[in-house]
């Protein structure tokens, strides 16, 4: 018999690919989504819940249908600037929500979580390469929610024998290329969607984020990882707790760090086509610079994130963006 996995975001972009890479290992991918940022189109390889982090018995009511083996733990808000301008909804869906799947997983005896959580919880470190050992100072309401959550794992793991592997993500982009799923947020908030946005016409410009950084061209510097290794990494963690292995902690990042200048040349090379710009303010809660210096997922997990150039990245997200949307 397949062994159940829950998915809670299972219906937003990075859970959507996971659900894929799950069901290709032979797991069955079960969504636990609330849809309010997710699409029930992106739910193609296994069952559909429709619940809600914030209302326990939701939670309690699926994991006691499907049984699962593991609970992998996507849903949140995730929008640096969308944080800033509004921390309490930050702290309140996406404490909340954890500390209800955390207690209502402990509850049904699960053993094993795997938390996506990110480098935003690092803050602005001064261009040092960031790896699991590295302090955390969160400069956003975001990071520090992701921080929050990975406490509460800890304290969790350490009172309950819950097995976790929390995955600290640098920039996720790219789509699967088979364009079965991809990246569709509404509004939509990151770099490369509203790139390819403008290169094909549907907003007019995109707007460069602050030119007056610390770095090489004055953009910003990210560690971008293509969603489909971001998510094989996902299905090594989950084979290392089944078989009984320690917590972690993985950085997913390849320790190559683009600016967002790179990027949009990048993105000429990819698609022969001009991207218009428009160059405006910093964006409130930016870090300079966000780039992985571990090799701890290659080393232990066995992760080859061989499809995370910009090449691959842009290419696969560009024949996404070809394809009719999701709808409501
Ligand atoms: N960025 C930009 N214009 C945009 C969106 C993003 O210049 O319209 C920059 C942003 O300031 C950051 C980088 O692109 O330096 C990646 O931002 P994104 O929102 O994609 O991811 P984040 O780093 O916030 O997770």
């Amino acid at each position: 018999m397949a062994k159940n996995v829950l998915v809670t975001g299972g219906a937003g972009y990075i859970g959507a690919h996971a659900c894929k890479v799950l069901a290709a290992a032979g797991f069955t991918p079960v969504t636990f989504d609330n849809l309010t940022t997710g699409w029930a189109e992106a739910v193609k390889y296994g069952p559909l819940v429709q619940g809600d982090l914030m209302n326990r018995a939701d939670i309690d009511a699926a994991l006691a249908e499907y049984q699962p083996v593991a609970v992998m733990h996507f849903a949140a808000l995730s929008l640096v600037g969308e944080s800033m301008k509004d921390p309490g909804y930050y702290w309140r869906v996406n404490v909340n929500g954890a500390l209800n799947l955390l207690e209502a997983t402990v509850a049904a005896g699960i053993r094993n979580f795997v938390f996506s959580s990110t480098c935003a919880t690092y803050g602005d470190q001064d261009g040092v390469l960031l790896n699991e050992e590295t302090p955390q100072r969160p400069i956003n309401a975001y990071g520090g929610s992701k921080l929050a959550i990975e406490e509460m794992v800890r304290n969790f793991g350490a009172a309950y024998d819950l097995n976790h592997v929390i995955f600290r993500y640098f920039n996720v982009a790219g789509a699967d290329p088979d364009a079965e799923v991809g990246e569709q947020h509404t509004p939509e908030t990151h770099l490369i969607p509203l790139m390819l946005d403008a290169v094909a016409g549907k907003r007019d410009a995109l707007t460069v984020f602050g030119t007056d950084y610390p770095t090489r061209d004055g953009t910003c510097v990210r560690d971008y990882v293509h969603v489909m290794d971001l998510v094989d990494a996902h299905v090594l963690g989950l084979k290392w707790l089944l078989e009984g292995k320690e917590s972690r902690v993985f950085c997913l990042g390849t320790g190559n760090g683009f600016s967002v200048t790179e990027v949009i040349e990048a993105s000429r090379a990819v698609t022969n086509r001009d991207v218009p710009i428009v160059y405006g303010d910093r964006r409130p809660g930016d870090a300079v610079t966000l780039v992985s210096g571990s090799e701890a997922a290659i080393r232990d997990l066995g992760w080859q994130p061989d499809r995370s150039t910009l090449r691959d990245m842009i290419g696969d997200a560009w024949r996404w963006a070809q394809k009719p949307a999701f709808t409501k």
